[in-house]
């Protein structure tokens, strides 16, 4: 939800909100580099305010010369293909849990992989389209050609067959986004492949090492493992960085014992070569020891790169983080360059999510061209994981709480079993809440909810903590039994009190 105010900060250089105007003489009120997430609300929102606007949308492919159409990372390598592929595993598990309800089924040991890229690519070209579509209606003009700056206001755009076109823009808007990070070491561009290549793999992946500890690493080794592949993750140090610590533990607990991942820790890899029958062999250091492994698939989710290096930001002169190349703006966006604006994941400091680069593209636009001066709120955005368990926060994470407000942090805490898993006998007291509230205040900092619809429980939540709501309108809040959500409801076991957070029964 955006922040109405009514002057821009002091000190900080602010766009006035301003209608557009074709009397500046350049080709378009507005360009937009990046048909992401975040470019095509921008685009759409500014043309349907009247702004003169062209997207350029232009994807390189991955290494492994993955390639794809309009709609950036979320649905085509993202988001989408990862919550379809998280779905097949969770029927997976429901095929499973058939039997001890009655139905005589029985499981196949794998998903057919060819009828599930097939099912999931399908899908994502039908959006593909609707977003040309839209584009059209909305009256924006698309360009599938990849641009760089040659000043602030003049952008050289190629196209796929190398033909060049010079534009230029009152304001432009960059949202390219990021790219999976590679490690340096022999193999890994040549052998390995990322979330970009996964989700459309013309073969099964087979025996898979996953390297990496972030939220995708884990998200995939938990669909390939449920999908009976024999599932590895190589971490170097803690899973989930960023995250509540205590969360990312319990998570990997849970991977580790009860969805089938192995994990090898304190390791990283060195090289990878492919034999000739086609495996790869990992050489990776695991505690100062050289070890080795065969795999089939090796998937790097190491972390992601802003794609700002060879987009002439340089001759723009817009300020980068020199320690990662993301795009340094104030809390309007704008960056250093008056008419230069930025959002989405190239974002310095901002979540990379999807929903934050549409709602930030179109308070951005209607700032620009529809007399608003809504800034985006980067506050209290909720996210959910989508690991075997799910994993659904919003707001402090209790490591973050306590370094920040110190013993004014009250923590609540409660294990529970979700009833829909008694009957088939899953695993009890696996699912967790969590509540960070400061004690002063009885406000409410933090919510953490891992277990079934994690993403559903916490959208709802995720509106009382933008309320700045208190532990005691939490306390007063009747639950909706028998629901996963309702434990949220009656947290009354602080974590000081040394009490077990195990739920005694259902
Ligand atoms: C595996 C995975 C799972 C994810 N899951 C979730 C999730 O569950 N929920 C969630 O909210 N977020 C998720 N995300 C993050 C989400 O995808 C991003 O936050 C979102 O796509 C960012 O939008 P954006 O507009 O900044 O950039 P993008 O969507 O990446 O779009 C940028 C576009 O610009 C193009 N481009 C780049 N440079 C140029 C150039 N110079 N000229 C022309 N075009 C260019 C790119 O090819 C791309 O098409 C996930 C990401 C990954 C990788």
């Amino acid at each position: 939800m955006a922040t109405l105010i009514p002057a821009f900060g002091a000190g900080r250089a602010a766009p006035p909100a301003e209608a557009s105007s074709s009397s500046h003489g350049f080709d378009y009120d507005l360009v937009v580099v990046g048909g992401g997430s975040g470019g095509l609300a921008a685009s759409k929102e500014a043309a349907s305010l009247g702004a003169k606007t062209a997207v350029l949308d232009f994807v390189q492919p991955s290494p492994q010369g993955t390639t794809w159409g309009l709609g950036g990372t979320c649905v085509n390598v993202g988001c989408i293909p990862k919550k379809l592929m998280h779905q097949a595993a969770i029927i997976g598990h429901t095929i499973e849990d058939a039997t001890s309800f009655g139905w005589d089924l029985q499981r196949p040991e794998k998903p057919n992989w060819s009828t599930l890229v097939e099912g999931v690519q399908n899908h994502i070209r039908s959006l593909n389209w609707g977003y040309r579509v839209a584009l059209r209606d909305k009256n924006v003009t698309y360009l599938n050609a990849y641009g760089s700056l040659l000043d602030a206001h003049t952008i050289n755009t190629v196209n796929k067959r190398g033909k060049e076109q010079v534009i230029t823009a009152d304001k432009i808007i960059l949202c390219p986004g990021g790219r999976p990070r590679y490690p340096d070491i022999p193999g890994a561009k040549e052998f390995g492949i990322t979330s970009d290549d996964i989700f459309s793999l013309d073969r099964e992946p087979g025996k898979t090492l996953v390297i990496g500890a972030s939220y995708v690493a884990l998200e995939c080794a938990g669909f390939l493992a449920a999908f009976g592949y024999d599932t590895t993750v190589m971490v170097r140090s803690i899973l989930l960085r960023g995250f509540d610590s205590e969360i990312a533990q319990k998570i990997g607990d849970h991977m580790e014992r009860h969805a089938h991942v192995k994990f090898v820790r304190q390791a990283t890899p060195d090289r990878i070569e492919k034999r000739e029958d086609g495996r790869l062999v990992v050489h990776y250091t695991q505690n100062g020891e050289a070890v080795s492994d065969e795999f089939d698939t090796v998937l790097f989710a190491i972390g992601r790169d802003a794609c700002t290096s060879t987009m002439g930001l340089d001759k723009a002169g817009v300020q980068l983080n020199e320690r990662n190349g993301k795009v340094v703006a104030n809390e309007a966006d704008q960056t250093n360059v008056p008419n230069i604006y930025a959002i989405g994941d190239v974002l310095e400091g901002k979540p990379e999510l999807t929903p934050v680069a549409i709602q930030a593209g179109k308070l951005l636009a209607r700032r620009l061209y529809g007399q608003s001066a809504a800034l985006m709120d980067y506050q209290n955005v909720c996210t959910t994981v989508f690991t075997p368990l799910e994993y659904g926060c919003c707001g402090f994470s209790e490591d973050d709480a306590l370094d920040q407000f110190g013993e004014d942090i009250e923590v609540f805490h409660q294990s529970f079993t979700p009833l829909e898993w008694t009957v088939p006998h899953r695993p009890e007291n696996v699912c967790f809440c969590k509540l960070v509230v400061q004690k002063s205040t009885d406000r409410v900092l933090g919510l953490h909810f891992l277990g079934p619809n994690a993403g559903e429980v916490t959208q709802g939540f995720g509106m009382a903590l933008k309320l700045k709501a208190t532990k005691a309108q939490f306390d007063d809040l009747v639950g909706i039994h028998p629901t996963v959500a309702e434990t949220l409801t009656t947290m009354d076991i602080t974590k000081a009190s040394g009490e077990s957070a195990d739920a005694a029964g259902c």
